[in-house]
């Protein structure tokens, strides 16, 4: 089972933490664990989701150490910043997902219920999406 961080499979994060260099996306970025990328520079990766909830399920995530979309705002060069947004941009284009359309999304912190403290940001498409929340 992949554990996505130290407090076990499906538990939220505490993203006001510290960066820690050993959550499941740096072993990514470092080679530590294999990945299906569907993109790669020097400063983003995007690679398909291990446990996809819809037919596209990509996360994109830049290299840098980010917990959260906040830190990146807060702490990233604007080259970055500018980069990472252009490139999440293009590669929804590439799948081919502007036409029938698509969503991003970013969870953070413990109601976002983020499960993985690297900033990643999901690229769903591939059918109708329904309502932006779950209804409860
Ligand atoms: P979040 O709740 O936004 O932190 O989501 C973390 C996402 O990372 C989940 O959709 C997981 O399925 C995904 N994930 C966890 N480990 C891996 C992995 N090794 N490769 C690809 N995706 C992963």
């Amino acid at each position: 089972m992949v554990h996505a961080n130290d407090k076990g499979p499906f538990m939220p994060i505490d993203a006001t933490l510290p960066y820690d260099p050993d959550n499941i996306f740096a072993k990514i970025l470092r080679g530590e664990i294999p990945n299906d990328t569907v993109y790669e520079d020097d400063h983003v990766l995007a690679f398909k989701d291990i446990n996809p909830q819809v037919p596209i399920h990509i996360l994109v995530i830049p290299k840098g150490a980010y917990v959260s979309w906040d830190d990146f705002a807060i702490t990233a060069p604007d080259s970055e910043i500018a980069h990472f947004v252009r490139k999440v941009g293009e590669i929804a284009r590439d799948l081919g997902l502007v036409e029938p359309g698509y969503r991003l999304l970013a969870n953070i912190g413990a109601h976002g219920h983020q499960e993985v403290p690297h900033l990643h940001v999901h690229l769903f498409g591939g059918k109708p999406l329904g309502p932006m929340l779950a209804r409860s």
